[in-house]
């Protein structure tokens, strides 16, 4: 087994609270790991996950350290994609086409590259259909592949998924659920799933990690059913 995150006796404040939202945190993650994060509200799970994109929790880290492939948390770090837990809010006008063109030529890749991986990404996600139209025109569980496949255009080793199942039905929820672990699998993408209950994630995740007040209250990993 890989280690590749690792939270040592790390506390986290932000930096407009009083209250510590991180409290002694104790947590190591293997490279392929499915590892499902549960607990209440306002336990700490979306603070848990930002603090491996710096960039979004503005506060302080107290005390213990944070290593993610062995160094300290980077911002802008493309090996790490994250979707949030508020998608609309992260969700464009444009068609998923462009967006997606707009990053790959970003990266420097030509037309002729831009429109074959377009191509491939569209069909492995099977929103080929969805590709040129636009955000005002999709369902909640369309937006959400169309965030997903976004995510990992530019090929992360880490995807972290903020409650992206909190919108829809049960049915897509679990076509997403099944789209997520095929890209755990197929593409041996570690992924750090934030959900509100256990029900449809478990029966994916090979890891369940329990947050209480700020703290990791467990950590175990289970046969994927
Ligand atoms: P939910 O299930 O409702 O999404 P959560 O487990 O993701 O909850 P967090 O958002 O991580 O909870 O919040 C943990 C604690 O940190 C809470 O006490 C919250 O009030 C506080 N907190 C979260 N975001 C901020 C922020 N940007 N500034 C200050 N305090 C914050
Ligand atoms: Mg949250």
């Amino acid at each position: 087994m890989v280690e590749i995150i690792r939270f040592q006796n790390y506390s986290f404040k932000y930096s407009n609270s009083q209250e510590i939202s991180l409290n002694n945190v104790n947590l190591s993650i293997d490279k392929g790991d499915f590892a499902l994060m549960i607990g209440d509200t306002g336990s700490g799970k979306s603070t848990l996950l930002k603090q491996l994109k710096p960039e979004l929790a503005l506060g302080k880290v107290t005390s213990g350290e944070l290593s993610i492939f062995g160094e300290q948390p980077r911002e802008q770090f493309s090996d790490i994609a994250y979707i949030s837990q508020f998608v609309d809010n992260q969700m464009v006008t444009e068609s998923a086409r462009d967006e997606f063109h707009f990053v790959l030529e970003n990266q420097g890749l030509n037309n002729e590259q831009i429109h074959s991986k377009i191509a491939e990404i569209a069909s492995y996600f099977d929103i080929t259909d969805l590709m040129d139209l636009g955000g005002n025109e999709l369902s909640g569980g369309q937006k959400q592949l169309i965030n997903l496949a976004s995510a990992l255009i530019l090929n992360p080793q880490i995807l972290l998924l903020d409650e992206p199942t909190s919108q829809l039905d049960p049915v897509t929820s679990e076509k997403f659920m099944r789209m997520i672990q095929k890209i755990n699998q197929d593409l041996n993408i570690t992924v750090l799933l934030v959900e509100h209950t256990i029900e449809h994630a478990v029966f994916y995740a090979n890891r369940l990690v329990v947050i209480g007040s700020g703290t990791i209250r467990m950590n175990e990993t289970v046969d994927i059913g």
